[in-house]
């Protein structure tokens, strides 16, 4: 069985620290939400809580009922930014079911009816499109 220890070095609490940059869409005291460098679909971002656990599995739910009103707030916008026919949320606990970072993070794909998501960590999407992508889902917050 996996180790359950959260590393403070992952990749989103360096990101969280400044240490590597992101394409920021939202932030307030206890939440982050950036643009996924992968994207599935377009406008796919992550929200993550400030508060450092693996996944839903060791997260304070304190901490879920903080991050959970900014999911619904992003789900919309990206939603709305997009012109999706739904959002798809999803969440993965551990490795042996497709986490990749150890950081709890929400994923929100505005999706449109009828075009495939890409696949889960695929290609990485060029910075420009992400910037602008970034700003098209602030501008619907
Ligand atoms: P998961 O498999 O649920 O752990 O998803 C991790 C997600 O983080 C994947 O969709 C990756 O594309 C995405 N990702 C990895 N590194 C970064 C990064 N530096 N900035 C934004 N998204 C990232």
């Amino acid at each position: 069985m996996t180790s359950q220890t959260y590393d403070a070095n992952n990749i989103f609490a360096k990101i969280l620290k400044g240490e590597i940059p992101c394409h920021k869409v939202y932030e307030d005291n206890d939440t982050l939400a950036f643009m996924d460098v992968m994207p599935q679909a377009p406008g796919h971002l992550l929200v993550i809580p400030k508060v450092g656990s693996r996944n839903l599995l060791d997260a304070d739910p304190a901490v879920l009922a903080k991050l959970f009103p900014v999911v619904q707030k992003l789900a919309v916008a990206a939603r709305d930014a997009f012109e999706a026919d739904g959002v798809l949320i999803s969440q993965f606990n551990e490795a042996a079911v497709g986490q990749t970072v150890f950081h709890l993070h929400v994923h929100v794909v505005p999706r449109k009816e009828g075009e495939a998501l890409k696949p889960h960590s695929g290609k990485m999407e060029d910075h420009a499109v992400l910037a602008a992508h970034a700003e098209k889902v602030k501008a619907c917050l």
